[in-house]
């Protein structure tokens, strides 16, 4: 049986499910992913796109990562919580950001990617491998 996720934005005016276990989980250590979260590294959950509905009204916002991809980023416009992104390189897939999921206890991992750029401070499991980019895709380990 997938995992059902639910979760939602910090006000609760956008909503989500998605039917899936995760195709790829990863700490994002990344300088994109710092901005975009305001955090030391991004918690991603990626689900099957087609596995993931919403209900709300969400705002979206655009750019070029390193990798010459474009990435969008969706996002709460009443209270700003990071809630999806796409990559124009995988559109097969979408991320979850861990942080909104209602119940993420299950959540691991499965690799810390862009580790090189980890901010010293930044904890880490060394039991979990370090991948210099965003694998493509990479196996669960
Ligand atoms: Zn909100
Ligand atoms: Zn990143």
């Amino acid at each position: 049986m997938p995992h059902t996720i639910t979760g939602n934005c910090l006000c609760g005016q956008v909503s989500y499910r998605a039917k899936a276990d995760p195709v790829f989980a990863a700490h994002c250590h990344c300088d994109d992913c710092r901005k975009n979260t305001g955090s030391d590294y991004a918690a991603l959950a990626f689900v099957p796109i087609e596995s993931l509905t919403w209900q709300g009204e969400t705002r979206s916002y655009s750019h070029h990562a390193e990798s010459g991809n474009l990435m969008t980023k969706h996002f709460c416009p009443q209270c700003g919580s990071q809630l999806f992104g796409t990559n124009s390189g995988r559109t097969d897939r979408i991320h979850i950001k861990v942080g909104t999921i209602d119940d993420a206890s299950w959540f691991e991992p499965w690799y810390n990617v862009f580790a090189s750029r980890r901010l010293p401070s930044t904890p880490i499991n060394p039991e979990v491998p370090d991948a210099d980019t965003m694998p493509q895709p990479k196996p669960k380990p």
